[in-house]
């Protein structure tokens, strides 16, 4: 294998392998290194992906599970249902996506190194260096999470407001309604989110998260399930942690002939912690205009992506709402009145979020 790349991709999550895709199937040589061992070891999300998300990629079938609605918990489980017609998430088997992309990636023309974590690099003329391993690149990519290296590396923005996720998987877990996300709001146990139980591909996810420093009380939401579900036969295979950046995009993104990507460019919806869509979205964007750039002298990819990449302007002033922990009372009373139902509804299904007119129409009309 040659050491020279037209693109190097650090992360083999989401983001980097449908940039490494995208970039190798327009004609580029394209590496991807990562420092896990393989593709879909030691995950650190839930892996629900939104409908936007789903058609934005054709995940093969056995990884996915269709679930059409969320059911809503007060914080004495008082219980809404919320669905959209035609609207659904999909829960996944996230190793089983990530090695399937993995695979495209590869199939695609890209190199894929696992087992290697960027340590650091240097911009010298021609592009850039990198120190271990060592390779030659046109261009570099930091798709390497919410502690990216690379934007320390060259001084780029990182991320400083973030959540912290836990979350179990287990078999076994009876009673629970397979087509409803169960979200459970209650500001004890998950400061600044919520908890949640998602009837997945196999197994059934239990988390919560909660602002970084306020550690959310896992054992306290499991004890509350235990009056909901039945955990009788239920048996725990697996554990699972990780930051979610949730303060929006951060400045700058890019520098000379390196970009940063989904979660190392805080492309997280600090509302909803969803990051699986912009990683997509912008992956693809991303390999599009580099190919365009460095094989057509298309237009420099960094300052057309510093424009595109979302704000989360709205979403931002919300999440200072939730930081102020709401008190578990305020849900109780509020989360069933139609104003606030039809603010949940607009969050979770109308596909611009809080910029979407028909939901601020339902909201104003308080359905
Ligand atoms: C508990 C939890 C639950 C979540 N649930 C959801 C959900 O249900 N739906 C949703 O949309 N979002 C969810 N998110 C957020 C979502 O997981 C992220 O937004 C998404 O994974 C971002 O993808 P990414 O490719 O940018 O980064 P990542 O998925 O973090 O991938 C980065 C990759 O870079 C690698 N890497 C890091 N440093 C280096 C280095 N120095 N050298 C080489 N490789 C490196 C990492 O090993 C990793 O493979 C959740 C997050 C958490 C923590």
């Amino acid at each position: 294998m040659s050491d020279r790349f037209d693109l190097v991709v650090v992360g083999a999550g989401f983001a980097g392998l449908v940039c490494a895709r995208v970039a190798a199937e327009r004609g580029l040589s394209v590496a991807v290194i990562e420092r896990k061992q393989e593709p879909g070891l030691q995950l650190h999300t839930t892996g629900i992906v939104v409908k936007e998300a789903a058609e934005e990629l054709q995940i093969p079938r056995q990884f996915t599970r269709a679930v059409p609605g969320i059911r809503l918990y007060t914080p004495r489980l008082r219980q809404i249902d919320l669905e959209s017609p035609g609207y659904y998430f999909l829960a996944t088997d996230t190793a089983g996506v990530l090695r399937w992309l993995s695979g495209e990636a590869e199939r695609a023309g890209a190199s894929l190194i696992y087992g290697v974590a960027f340590e650091s690099a240097r911009l010298e003329a021609g592009g850039i260096i990198l120190d271990s391993p060592a390779l030659h690149a046109r261009y570099l990519v930091g798709a390497d999470g919410a502690r990216s290296a690379v934007a320390r590396c060259f001084g780029l923005g990182v991320n400083r407001r973030m959540l912290v996720g836990v979350e179990s998987e287990y078999v076994g877990v009876a009673d629970i309604d397979p087509d409803r996300l169960h979200c459970f709001l209650d500001t004890d146990l998950s400061p600044g989110y919520l908890g949640w139980a998602v009837p997945g591909v196999g197994v059934t996810q239990i988390g919560l998260a909660g602002r970084l420093g306020a550690k959310p009380s896992a054992d306290g939401l499991a004890e509350k399930l235990a009056s909901v579900f039945d955990f009788s036969r239920a048996r725990l295979v697996e554990r699972r942690s990780g930051p979610i950046p949730v303060g929006g995009r951060v400045q700058p993104v890019a520098t000379e002939n390196v970009l940063l990507l989904g979660d190392a460019a805080g492309l997280v919806s600090p509302l909803t912690a969803g990051g699986i869509h912009p990683a997509f979205r912008y992956g693809r964007r991303a390999g599009e205009l580099i190919a365009a750039h460095l094989r057509h002298g298309g237009p420099d990819p960094g300052s057309i992506l510093a424009r595109e990449y979302p704000g989360y302007r709205w979403k931002s002033l919300l999440r200072h709402a939730l930081d102020c922990d709401p008190p578990n009372w305020l849900y109780d009373w509020t989360l069933g009145l139609p104003p606030m139902r039809a603010l949940a509804q607009l969050i979770y299904f109308h596909h611009e979020g809080l910029k979407s007119r028909a939901g601020w129409r339902a909201l104003l009309r308080g359905r």
